[in-house]
């Protein structure tokens, strides 16, 4: 082969390479292009099943807390849920949804629950590669989580070990949340701190004040971690203005087993651990049904009832105390 020859040959050899490789690359570029569009389809039924569980599953919260997956409670919590995300136009069935339980233990009760659901997405460019759907799976989870701050306290409390002792013995009724001079009430421990019987000041200090907070809640809000002052001395006569102010609210004859949801005799109460001698720290909340106003006009006591598994409808503080059955609803993650 002569030199010339031999030139002309190479240099069309190299065209036609060329001419090979602009075509492959072709083929990637429309194929990525292809993926890119699609995966914009993906991403957007992926996020919308997202959000549609997402809202579902905090939804069912308003039905929890559920003694069983045999409660009715369980089964009006997954109706929600199904009911929620076909609003969204996700079919779910119970079959897709699962109890969460407190501490994990199914004894405990149901505190939360997870949905997931599997879509199939229908591609539109990667169908000219042969790759016609591409399955979506997403899950979301809500559980009820002790209420962090609150607003609507009353200023009465309750000492934790002293709620924690009476929940272990199962004493929910009879329990004190603003004490007399007699001793051994269950409820609230002044042990070692002189001249306080329960009583909490939030919001500057007088008879009056403390009346208007017990009838009418306190309109700010309390978190936990917080300190607050011991409401000093009996307060006897400003306990009997508030509590009946309070109790005398509620027109529908409620009693501790039989209420409204929004009974004036249901209220808020700080649990607190004594720090010092004259003040407390919060660290949570409990709801309690007002029962009785004890004693006399110098020595009044007020007697309650433990509420387990209320739930507010927004915290007014991140932080999760501990777990005294008052909850509010979160996504988990
Ligand atoms: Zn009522």
């Amino acid at each position: 082969m002569g030199m010339r020859k031999y030139l002309t040959e190479f240099s069309r050899e190299q065209r036609g390479s060329v001419a090979v490789v602009t075509a492959l690359l072709m083929i990637v570029l429309i194929g990525v292009s292809a993926f890119a569009l699609d995966f914009g389809v993906y991403y957007d039924d992926a996020s919308r099943l997202q959000n549609s569980l997402d809202s579902a599953v905090l939804a069912a919260l308003q039905e929890l807390p559920a003694d069983s997956t045999s409660s009715s409670d369980w089964a009006a919590a997954e109706n929600v849920a199904i009911a929620y995300a076909a609003l969204n136009g996700f079919d779910i069935s119970t079959n897709d949804i699962e109890p969460i339980y407190k501490n994990n233990i199914a004894e405990d009760g149901i505190i939360g629950l997870k949905a997931t659901k599997s879509i199939v997405v229908e591609y539109n460019f990667a169908k000219v590669f042969g790759v016609d759907s591409g399955t979506v799976t997403r899950s979301s989870s809500a559980g009820l989580v002790p209420v962090g701050g609150l607003k609507g306290a009353v200023p009465l409390s309750i000492t934790s070990s002293s709620l924690s002792n009476a929940i272990e013995k199962g004493v929910y009724t009879g329990l004190t949340l603003k004490c007399s001079s007699n001793t051994g009430d269950i409820g609230i421990d002044t042990t070692g701190v002189k001249g306080w019987f329960g009583a909490l000041r939030f919001d500057g200090s007088g008879a009056s004040t403390y009346a208007n907070l017990l009838t009418f809640g306190y309109s700010g809000v309390l978190t936990v971690g917080q300190v607050l002052e011991m409401e000093n001395g009996n307060m006897s006569g400003p306990t009997m203005d508030g509590f009946t102010a309070r109790f005398n609210q509620c027109k529908d004859g409620c009693t501790a087993t039989n209420y409204l949801p929004d009974c004036p005799k249901l209220i808020y109460v700080p649990v607190v651990e004594v720090v010092s001698a004259s003040k407390v720290k919060i660290v949570s909340f409990a709801t309690f049904f007002l029962d009785s106003l004890g004693g006399n006009g110098n020595d009044s006591y007020i007697k309650a009832t433990y509420i387990e598994g209320t739930v507010v409808p927004d915290s007014a503080s991140g932080i999760s105390g501990a777990d005294f059955g008052l909850y509010v609803g979160k996504l988990l993650d």
